[in-house]
């Protein structure tokens, strides 16, 4: 087949500053996607586009043109609105685990398909996979039968949603592209709008455990990707929430796991039930489910929990069989009497991805029991000799190189430094 367009054409075109046409969109993603642009062509192309931006016309033709590679999931079948959320990655970000019982509990029902964790942020995946028997692969079909059933899953995306996305994600890991708002913002929308949910809250992190360290770059991604779902019909709103210290008292697969269902007993976190509560409020609210109850009330009284235990054991998970734990404790303790006035969650989350926590490639296996419990968070008073954190691993070994991660992490100032939990709200 002779091809429209030659890959070196768009690649200077991007490279100089100019704009793509919509042609030259379409075919560029579908050409690589048939493997016709080869990956060299390709990380040049991204690297132009990480330095000189595209418009927001581009981004969203772009985005259209990765949906377009693959299947387009769609819900109508069921009788009640879908919601979903999206988090742009943190440390001990656990929220998705009781967030979709939640939402489910109060009337709309939540597609959520996700991945698996890389570097020093978490991944949903792994930590449900520390849960017994628990499997991430549906098919379309199962989903459809689990949302019927229980209201709430959470799954691998399959190899068909947006598998243009899937070879650029792994080229961009590899070529210092995945830092760029055009890129990150057409990767995450393409794969929840082909995912078919009609409303969608995105949780953008800001600080030094997200990608977005600071409030207006946050900002831009956030309202990218507003307009990009909203354009393409899916009512999307985002939160700008903090990240500068790890959300909740636990990072780590199976020690998250053990939190999200503290707070799904109604316990918890103070953090981690705020933010659960907030984004599932928003998620109603864009479902334009009024009528349900509201997140508290089925934390309080067990309905949460109960769509949680239906929702684990449909995928083949015991929700009652204990969690893993790892062999080997090591424990902090402070050298010094004061007030804890921030936490670094790029240190914690390093410190939990050495401890065995997060895979540095794609292919290594997680140790679902390694982490780290945070006995003390900012605002804290902490007297010298008491526990400031444990760290659990398999291998012993690890602690030492998690220790180093962890020096300085914890500052003791005069002055509070952290961000306010819920910094933003962005809508179209
Ligand atoms: N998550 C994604 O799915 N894509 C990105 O580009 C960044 C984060």
């Amino acid at each position: 087949m002779s091809e429209p367009f030659a890959a070196v054409d768009v690649i200077m075109t991007k490279r100089d500053g100019g704009r793509l046409s919509e042609a030259q969109i379409d075919w560029v993603v579908d050409a690589y996607t048939r493997g016709v642009v080869a990956e060299e062509q390709m990380s040049a192309l991204a690297m132009a586009i990480a330095l000189n931006g595209m418009e927001r016309p581009e981004i969203a033709r772009w985005t259209a043109a990765m949906i377009s590679t693959g299947e387009r999931l769609s819900w109508d079948v069921l009788n009640r609105p879908t919601a979903d959320k999206h988090s742009t990655g943190g440390v001990g970000d656990k929220v998705t685990l009781p967030l979709g019982p939640v939402v489910a509990a109060c009337g709309a029902a939540v597609p959520h398909l996700s991945g698996r964790g890389l570097g020093h942020t978490g991944g949903t995946l792994d930590k449900l996979e520390s849960i017994s028997g628990w499997r991430a692969s549906l098919s379309n079909a199962d989903m459809l039968r689990v949302l019927q059933e229980v209201g709430a899953v959470v799954c691998a995306a399959g190899s068909g949603l947006v598998p243009a996305d899937r070879r650029l994600y792994a080229l961009r890991d590899v070529t210092g592209t995945v830092e760029s708002i055009p890129l990150i913002a057409s990767s995450i929308m393409s794969k929840k709008i082909a995912e078919g949910t009609s409303s969608l809250v995105l949780d953008v992190k800001v600080g030094s455990g997200a990608f977005m360290k600071d409030v207006d770059t946050a900002r831009e991604l956030a309202r990218t990707m507003v307009e990009l779902g909203t354009d393409a019909g899916v009512t999307t709103v985002a939160l700008l929430t903090a990240m500068d210290r790890p959300l909740g008292r636990t990072v780590g697969n199976a020690l998250e796991v053990r939190e999200a269902v503290e707070v799904l007993s109604g316990g918890g976190p103070s953090d981690v039930v705020e933010l659960t509560v907030r984004l599932a409020r928003e998620m109603l609210e864009a479902a334009g489910v009024r009528a349900g109850p509201d997140p508290v009330e089925v934390l309080r009284n067990g309905r949460a929990m109960d769509v949680w235990r239906r929702m684990i054991t449909a995928q083949g998970g015991d929700p009652r069989a204990p969690l893993p734990v790892a062999a080997h404790r090591d424990v902090v303790v402070a050298t010094a009497s004061g007030t804890v006035t921030a936490l670094d969650a790029l240190a914690v989350g390093t410190a939990a991805w050495r401890l065995g926590a997060g895979r540095a490639r794609k292919e290594d296996a997680v140790s679902f029991g390694a982490g780290i419990e945070l006995h003390a968070a900012p605002g804290d008073t902490v007297a010298a000799g008491q526990q400031l954190m444990t760290l659990h691993a398999d291998d012993p070994v690890r602690f030492a190189r998690a220790r180093e991660a962890l020096a300085g992490a914890m500052a003791f100032d005069t002055e509070h430094r952290v961000l306010p939990l819920v910094l933003e709200k962005v809508s179209a």
